[in-house]
């Protein structure tokens, strides 16, 4: 699939609902608008990664405050580390989409090659594919 990235071009994914089109490529406001959310999208991750790495350190053996044993302690670790992993992911993700941000085959649907809709980016900086590639699998 080959677009013309000089000017506005509306296009639909087959895969979406008749009424749905988006412009692309994304203009410069939409871009630094979508730049500045992976920005902050990165930090707000950085930020739940550093209090979740703290609540997901080994739990001693003495480690029961107050009313928390230590089983409740090792679960809560085990909840904490799976939240950790989907944050890391997360994270890299957003990091891979903010250096690429920038080039012009960006927004795009890796799998199909239509443009994913703007709202979608928005919401789902990291996406690299559309609602029906992705809901695809
Ligand atoms: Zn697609």
């Amino acid at each position: 699939m080959v677009f013309s990235l000089t000017g506005s071009l509306k296009i639909g994914c087959p895969g979406l609902s008749d009424n749905a089109e988006f412009i692309f490529p994304m203009n410069p406001q939409e871009r630094q608008e979508l730049k500045g959310k992976i920005e902050e999208e990165i930090a707000a991750q950085r930020t739940l990664i550093a209090s979740l790495q703290e609540t997901s350190k080994p739990v001693s053996p003495d480690n029961a405050i107050g009313r928390l044993s230590r089983m409740e302690a090792l679960s809560d670790r085990a909840v904490s580390e799976a939240s950790l992993n989907v944050a890391q992911t997360k994270l890299s993700r957003l990091e891979t989409a903010l250096d690429k941000v920038d080039q012009p085959d960006f927004g795009l649907c890796q799998n199909c090659g239509y443009p994913i809709p703007h709202g979608r980016i928005l919401l789902v900086p990291e996406a690299t594919r559309c609602v029906p590639c992705a809901e695809k699998g």
